[in-house]
């Protein structure tokens, strides 16, 4: 087994695989920027370094210096967690390069995937179904426009090398289309460092419906079943459970099997998440591929008991998967809330700033992955998610009271976070009925903020 682990992230993430490598006899190396001097994953870690100032792209981004420290500290693999470089082609060829494994797919794998348009192109080749949408290259707005007209307004603009939900826009008219074609390639351009832009039909009240798949080296590809991750603002998730309401057994599987053909198609090792969007009628569609641990992996942990970031090291030791098929059963129902530091009163604006106290809740059925502690200062540099709930129930009544339950329990003050929003949500008639969409949040922000209000 691999000796040493850099964890190339922080929060949460670097927590969570800090603490299975530990579990499995793996000494860890935490980096951190000046701004992290005292996160918790640097306490954690067996060894840490400073690798660079606040602004990520000069620490956490930095690939120069993660692999001078890797190598410096006779690392033998690397696990970049998500964000930052989970999904960066050049930061994986350059471990391969210097001898470091990178706990993940190849970088030709996550090349490919990593365009939305190409890994759309590779999956209608394989037979997959995807939203219908541009498969040609648009040269400027106006042909766009003709394209549009094309699949049949309303369409959504997006970007191939997108990503966290920017570089997005929906349009339902025509004469809409040139502005937000305009705005979206070059929120595209700032954000990704690539313009190239596709357009899908909108497909209008979907479920967002998503497979785990794990594959190791020798061929073989299993699913850990589906995420619904419905509940967003901004097309970013905030709430995620599984197994769906929406899913019968037979699209499951069927689903499920269309999910491995999709990762044999691009030989995918690791694992991954293949994302669909679902219909009112049923009909399921290929969005996009993961190549990378997700934020709401634990979910599908909690309902199979099996550790995924243990598999991602195993598979990436070139161990064969220890378990078929045939042995992945659902037990039970999970549920997990996102607590961003965030104000959902205010468009949800980011609130940094200090945790003055903090109780984390606990008890059956309850995991918690988080950062945070008393006294942490969260800093504006980096992502608003703080902290996670993950409950399981034995159904998902049981899970749903569960969380209302946590929820009530947990205190983070000093700063304002979406905690009451989401105890809101949980409390919902349509969320309760599992009567929902990926507008959920959008339809009912007034009623969920005079709520807050209120209290
Ligand atoms: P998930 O399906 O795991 O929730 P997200 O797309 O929400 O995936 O991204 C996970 C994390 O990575 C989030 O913190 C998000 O802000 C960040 N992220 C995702 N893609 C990008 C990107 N292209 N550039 C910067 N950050 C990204
Ligand atoms: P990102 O890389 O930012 O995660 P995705 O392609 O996964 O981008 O889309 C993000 C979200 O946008 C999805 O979870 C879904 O809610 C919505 N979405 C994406 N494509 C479509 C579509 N064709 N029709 C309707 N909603 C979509
Ligand atoms: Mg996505």
């Amino acid at each position: 087994m691999f000796k040493k682990i850099l964890v190339a992230n922080r929060g949460e993430i670097a927590v969570r695989i800090i603490r299975t490598c530990h579990e499995l006899g793996i000494d860890t190396v935490a980096i951190y920027s000046t701004a992290d001097k005292t996160a918790l994953h640097v306490q954690l870690a067996r060894e840490s370094i400073c690798i660079g100032p606040a602004k990520s792209t000069l620490s956490y981004l930095n690939i120069k210096n993660i692999l001078e420290v890797a190598s410096n500290f006779g690392c033998d693999a690397i696990h970049p967690g998500f964000g930052f470089l989970s999904e960066n082609e050049t930061f994986a060829k350059l471990c391969e390069e210097c001898g470091i494994t990178f706990i993940g797919p190849s970088s030709e794998v996550i090349a490919l995937m990593g365009n939305k348009k190409a890994a759309r192109k590779l999956m209608l080749e394989y037979g997959i179904p995807v939203v219908p949408g541009s498969n040609q290259e648009i040269i400027d707005p106006p042909h766009g426009l003709e394209i549009a007209k094309e699949i049949g307004f309303p369409v959504l603009i997006k970007a191939s090398s997108g990503g966290g939900g920017k570089g997005m826009r929906r349009v339902f008219h025509e004469h809409e289309f040139i502005d937000a074609y305009t705005s979206a390639q070059s929120e595209a351009r700032v954000n990704f460092g690539d313009d190239e832009m596709y357009i899908e039909k909108l497909i209008m009240n979907p479920k967002h419906i998503e497979f785990q798949i794990v594959a190791d080296t020798y061929g073989h590809v299993v699913h850990l079943c589906e995420r619904d991750c419905s509940i967003q603002r901004r097309n970013q998730k905030m709430i995620e459970e599984s197994p769906s309401k929406a899913l019968t057994p037979s699209l499951r599987a069927k689903m499920g099997q269309v999910a491995i053909k999709a990762a044999k198609a691009c030989h995918y090792e690791n694992v991954g998440t293949i994302e669909f969007v679902v219909d009112q009628q049923g009909n399921y569609y290929f969005i996009e591929m993961n190549t990378r641990i997700q934020v709401e992996h634990p979910v599908t942990e909690m309902i199979t008991g099996i550790d995924l970031i243990k598999e991602q090291i195993r598979i990436a030791f070139k161990q064969p998967l220890s378990f078929t098929q045939d042995q992945i059963k659902i037990n039970g129902h999970a549920i997990e809330c996102r607590i961003n530091a965030e104000d959902p009163r205010h468009n949800f604006m980011a609130t940094p700033g200090k945790v003055e106290r903090l109780h984390l809740p606990g008890g059956m059925g309850v995991r918690i992955d988080t950062g945070l502690y008393q006294g942490y200062v969260v800093s504006p540099h980096y992502d608003s998610m703080v902290l996670k709930i993950i409950v399981l129930g034995n159904n998902r009544l049981e899970a749903l009271r569960r969380m209302r339950r946590v929820l009530e329990e947990l205190v983070i003050d000093g700063i304002t976070t979406n905690q009451e929003l989401q105890y809101f949500i949980l409390h919902h008639s349509d969320y309760i009925k599992g009567n929902f969409t990926t507008g959920f949040i959008e339809e009912n922000l007034d009623e969920l903020v005079g709520a807050i209000y209120e209290k």
